[in-house]
């Protein structure tokens, strides 16, 4: 019953005309979207509206949120929805925003189990408990350089879909059971890989944030699987090939149509 009804409203927000000025604002500032098929456009334009009417975007210390911010957070973080059964982020209600980096309070257990505070300056944040935190000023940064490896609404809302299945452990919820051993094999090589590179300080296509652990190496993976999608084909062909099997896109070669 509850979701016959949330798919009535849903189909009642997506009968709404989508708003020109959002139309402008994507297609001038993500040239991701403008390289997706029509067909992927537009189940996007559906996604967003329905984002945008079932979450709530707030602004932090008194930052003021406008159209804008809204449509450009919900157009990236639905780009990881398209083309594939979703549930819309449905453990998350609330998206927080800073202007600029904030600091957060982060507890660290020492050896023995003793608890030391530490301040640290965040870009950024998933909470299970449906809050995703964002800076502002790292989206701006994110999407601006669309081929650096850095896109802090793929890298929080990738936390989102690893957390959708309890555990943040770099494993989502695959809609294809047969994937398990593929993801499982694939991950843990390049996570091992990515490990032995930072220690010897070679440099990768993964950023080296992605050698904190595997729920880290999975949101960086996501964030290169968008961005620097031809590199990573390229120099990850297997990583690239379970991440375009389980995003259902395959960004390399949209970038690449779009070139032409
Ligand atoms: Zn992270």
């Amino acid at each position: 019953m509850f979701n016959w009804l949330k798919n009535r409203r849903r189909k009642q927000i997506t009968a709404q005309p989508f708003p020109d000025e959002w139309h402008k604002t994507i297609m001038e500032r993500m040239p991701y979207v403008a390289a997706l098929p029509d067909s992927l456009q537009n189940e996007l334009f559906d996604f967003i509206q329905i984002f945008l009417a079932e979450k709530n975007v707030e602004g932090c210390t008194g930052f003021a949120i406008t159209d804008e911010i809204r449509v450009i957070i919900a157009c990236q973080a639905c780009i990881l929805l398209l083309n594939r059964p979703t549930s819309m982020y449905r453990k998350l209600r609330t998206v927080l925003v800073y202007e600029s980096l904030y600091f957060a309070e982060q507890e660290t257990y020492n050896e023995g189990g003793l608890v030391s505070l530490s301040h640290q300056t965040r870009a950024g944040e998933s909470w299970d408990l449906g809050v995703v935190i964002l800076v502002w000023e790292e989206v701006l940064r994110g999407y601006r350089h669309q081929h650096d490896g850095y896109n802090v609404v793929i890298h929080e809302f990738a936390h989102q879909l690893d957390q959708e299945n309890k555990a943040a452990d770099g494993l989502p919820f695959l809609d294809n059971p047969d994937m398990y051993a593929r993801w499982q094999e694939v991950f843990s090589e390049h996570y091992a890989r990515l490990l032995r590179d930072v220690k010897r300080g070679r440099k990768t296509v993964l950023d080296d944030y992605g050698a904190t652990n595997p729920a880290e190496f999975f949101a960086v993976a996501s964030e290169s699987f968008f961005e620097e999608s031809i590199k990573l084909k390229k120099r990850h062909p297997d990583l690239y090939a379970v991440l375009q099997e389980y995003y259902q896109q395959d960004p390399a070669q949209y970038w690449d149509d779009a070139r032409m």
